[in-house]
């Protein structure tokens, strides 16, 4: 099936080719589908997204009529050369991410209660049912159950299982509902042998499915079926909600999940630039696990778009660039105090006294850790003019302008820039405590 990959490949050029389709292949070609696999998964929703026509245009120039397209996530294996020996295709469970495995999810102080159980959970589904998974968003609740579900999915591939968010669950009804195939809705989720549902909290307040959910549940519990929910808070906070189901979700297991230490963060870091198949350097995901603001799910955000940031700029980003790059991402420097903490750093790094910088000397230390310093504050730290006025001493026309003489003196100047990695050297693992 090289024609298709020709005919994709000169629709979009050489250069985007190269960049987003080295490893684009040709899995299957079904009557009414081809499939085509990707070793990334962050890229494989880009292309669909991006080039979805493009690859629907060049696969019916060749087959002659149109055709769905999926893309499926293959495992390239490479040998000790790098060189890629073999491409795996593992079929996997269609409501699942591939990527949600247990192998990908860091264990650590926050997490390990509930990875235990649905891990044990995926050993022996039915014996500890229902596990009942809670947690503030971007915890990791969607990869844990997920995982329970890929775990069992790839050692009994026969068993019934269905993974469904809650939202997902009502709408399957309603659409039956107005179909009148209410019938085989219930089937369809009466027979299943593992029933994993997410979010289970959108439910609060729709009575009707709620119904629907209890009749399920007692069907699924009376024989011996695992089910495993999830929700962003215990069974006994979900409001408007049937208190026989409250009840029937405290009867097995119920875990929390707490946000991870900053030491798990970072290695879940890692797991997350490996999971997208990016490589950014140790010490940038060490920078974004403590001072992303947010969940595990900002951290991911932020992860992505370094590595698409890397792969689209073609080199290393170092701290220095994320910052850049992801300023919105960043934790905003809020509590105590925070520009004393630059003086002290200035004044190590330019070996000047905080009074020498707030006061008028004109030695060329002071003057620079004055300027720099400003600019730093305006910018990496976001304080307002205001402040960084009154700390430096100056009237805010004085700190604009030097933040803009900066603004261009700061461009292609090496040395410029290697005191500001400098000054954020001293400052990154802190940003966020600041
Ligand atoms: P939730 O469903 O609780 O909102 P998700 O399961 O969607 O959270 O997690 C958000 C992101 O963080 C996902 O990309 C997930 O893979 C990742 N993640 C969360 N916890 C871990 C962990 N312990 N190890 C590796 N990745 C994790
Ligand atoms: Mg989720």
């Amino acid at each position: 099936m090289d024609e298709i990959l020709e005919g994709i490949r000169r629709r979009v050029g050489e250069r985007i080719w190269e960049k987003w389709f080295s490893s684009f292949c040709v899995l299957e070609v079904e009557h009414d589908r081809v499939v085509f696999g990707v070793s990334n998964l962050f890229i494989k929703d880009w292309l669909l997204k991006k080039y979805g026509n493009v690859i629907r245009k060049a696969v019916e120039e060749v087959l002659g009529s149109a055709r769905e397209i999926e893309i499926s996530y293959i495992e390239e294996r490479r040998d000790v050369e790098g060189v890629v020996r073999e491409k795996v295709f593992r079929r996997s469970h269609p409501d699942l991410n591939p990527n949600f495995v247990f192998e990908n999810f860091v264990v650590g102080k926050g997490n390990e209660q509930a990875y235990k159980f649905a891990h044990k959970v995926s050993l022996e589904p039915g014996r500890f049912s229902p596990l009942f998974i809670y947690g503030g968003v971007g915890l990791g609740k969607t990869h844990l159950i997920q995982a329970v579900g890929n775990a069992i999915f790839s050692s009994k591939p026969d068993v019934k299982l269905i993974y469904v968010s809650s939202e997902r669950f009502m709408n399957d009804m309603i659409n039956s509902i107005r179909e009148n195939t209410m019938d085989s809705f219930r089937r369809r989720y009466r027979e299943a042998d593992v029933l994993l549902m997410d979010d289970v909290q959108f439910l609060m307040g729709k009575n009707g499915v709620q119904f629907e959910l209890f009749n399920t549940f007692n069907e699924l519990m009376d024989s011996g079926k695992q089910m495993v929910f999830c929700s962003d808070r215990p069974p006994g906070e979900l409001q408007d909600f049937q208190d026989r189901l409250i009840s029937r979700f405290k009867m097995g297991i119920v875990v929390r999940l707490d946000m991870p230490d900053v030491e798990t963060r970072i290695k879940i870091a890692k797991a997350i630039s490996k999971m997208e198949g990016g490589d950014l350097e140790d010490e940038v995901l060490e920078f974004l696990a403590k001072n992303v603001d947010g969940t595990l799910r900002e951290l991911r955000g932020a992860i992505i778009k370094l590595i698409a940031y890397q792969e689209i700029e073609g080199k290393k980003v170092g701290v220095y660039d994320a910052v850049s790059v992801l300023d919105s991402f960043l934790k905003p420097s809020h509590g105590i105090d925070p520009i004393e903490r630059l003086f002290g750093v200035l004044s190590v790094v330019f070996d000047v006294s905080p009074s020498d910088i707030r006061g008028r000397s004109k030695k060329v230390s002071a003057t620079l850790a004055r300027e720099m310093g400003m600019y730093f504050a305006r910018k990496y730290m976001k304080a307002s003019i205001e402040s960084v006025s009154k700390a430096f001493n100056r009237s805010s026309p004085v700190v604009s302008k030097i933040v803009r003489k900066l603004e261009k003196d700061m461009k292609g100047n090496p040395v410029m820039e290697g005191y500001l990695q400098k000054i954020l050297s001293y400052f990154s693992p802190a940003v966020g405590r600041m």
